[in-house]
């Protein structure tokens, strides 16, 4: 996807502060974080929304969950951290490349906005 940022992060042509990286899945802070921890964990290859990524290939759209939730135990304090994959214009996604923001280090609120 050309006009993608962050197929763009996550081929390296495009610079952001990696914290994880395997063949096929990526972790960057965020650059306007809501949270002392907030974390970005993507696919490399690129899947527009968790829909379209768990349609195709459930096993990958797994395996993102897995690297976001043991990065927001390592990363946030014993108190836990918050998952979330805004969907859609409704669901708030701005950036239309699935990615799973991990939010940690401070007590969240419910309901979101
Ligand atoms: P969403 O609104 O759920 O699609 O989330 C997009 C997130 O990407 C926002 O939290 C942005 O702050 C973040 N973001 C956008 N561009 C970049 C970038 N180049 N590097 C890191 N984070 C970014
Ligand atoms: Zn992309």
């Amino acid at each position: 996807m050309a006009d993608c940022i962050f197929c763009k992060i996550a081929s390296g042509e495009m610079a952001a502060k990696e914290v994880y990286r395997d063949d096929d899945v990526v972790a960057i802070e965020d650059l306007d974080p809501q949270a002392p921890t907030h974390l970005l964990v993507m696919p490399v290859r690129h899947y527009g929304d968790v829909f379209a990524a768990s349609n195709s290939d459930a096993a990958l759209a797994g395996r993102i969950v897995a690297v976001a939730s043991r990065l927001g135990s390592e990363r946030g304090s014993t108190g836990g951290f918050r998952l979330v994959v805004n969907t859609g214009p409704d669901g708030g996604q701005t950036v239309g490349h699935l990615h799973i923001h991990v939010l940690a280090g401070r007590r969240m609120t419910w309901p979101p906005g």
